[in-house]
């Protein structure tokens, strides 16, 4: 093989996946840690907050606030 290493693959800085501003190494691929924790939030939100009611599709309507007066 002819050793022509010249072309170094040089990834370049991913903007951030939130706000879409620079990243930074520190919370790569994030820009601060509050894109980070936005970040993980809808992570944890998507795993955590999901509400285990897709038996009842039959509650097309909300409930209907009972008058009892
Ligand atoms: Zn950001």
């Amino acid at each position: 093989m002819s050793g022509s290493a010249d072309g170094a693959p040089v990834k370049p800085p991913r903007p951030c996946p939130i706000c879409k501003k620079t990243s930074v190494a520190a919370f790569y691929p994030f820009c601060s840690k509050r894109c980070a924790d936005i970040d993980l939030s809808r992570w944890f939100g998507g795993v955590y907050a999901v509400p285990a009611k897709e038996s009842e599709e039959d509650a097309s309507s909300p409930p209907a606030d009972d008058g009892d007066e």
